[in-house]
């Protein structure tokens, strides 16, 4: 019978976890403004996706299932994460593994997560947020944040979930700022 994820990632043997850790830079990583009591973030070096998620495989063999660090993280942290649950960054740094940078959210949550964020980095928001404007947050589509770019490039999959689809997921009016951060003539710096 398959073992499910989530079995897994409750039973990680210390060999895994082991292997994990010697891949985080504790000392480097950047304190981000906009967390900055939570500290330093905690850096992935393993494998990383272009949109900064790094991975990892749950066994020694070539074969075994990979899942995300930053998932790895937080089940290493609570012996493991409740199923169907997604893991979120506080710190919106997907590089990041710092287990209390991160928390087990529901999709509804991590957009309303996304909202939230955005909402609070409009100029005069009044929130106490500190307001860290990326070079792309204020030039390029007043829609988007960091964290909602580094989530469309993560979600797309060429002939399965497209720019029309990702707009719709985020509410872009315009298909075409889509497929600009996919094809990174904007956004480049993330
Ligand atoms: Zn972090």
């Amino acid at each position: 019978m398959a073992v499910d994820k989530y079995t897994i990632l409750a039973n990680l043997p210390s060999s895994v976890v082991d292997r994990f850790w010697k891949k985080v830079d504790k000392q480097n990583g950047p304190i981000l403004m906009h967390c900055s009591r939570l500290g330093r973030c905690w850096q992935w070096f393993g494998d990383r996706n272009q949109g900064g998620y790094g991975s990892m495989r749950l066994g020694s063999s070539s074969w075994a299932a990979r899942a995300r660090a930053h998932i790895i993280s937080c089940a290493i942290d609570r012996n493991g994460i409740p199923e169907g649950s997604l893991v979120l960054h506080k710190c919106d740094n997907p590089s990041c593994v710092r287990p209390s940078h991160l928390w087990p959210g529901s999709q509804r949550e991590n957009v309303a997560d996304m909202m939230a964020k955005k909402r609070d980095r409009r100029p005069g928001s009044r929130s106490g947020v500190a307001v860290n404007y990326s070079r792309g947050e204020d030039r390029h589509n007043a829609h988007c944040t960091e964290a909602i770019v580094l989530a469309m490039r993560a979600d797309y999959i060429p002939g399965v979930f497209g720019c029309n689809k990702i707009a719709k997921k985020y509410n872009v009016v315009c298909r075409d700022v889509v497929a600009r951060i996919i094809r990174r003539e904007i956004w480049k710096h993330i």
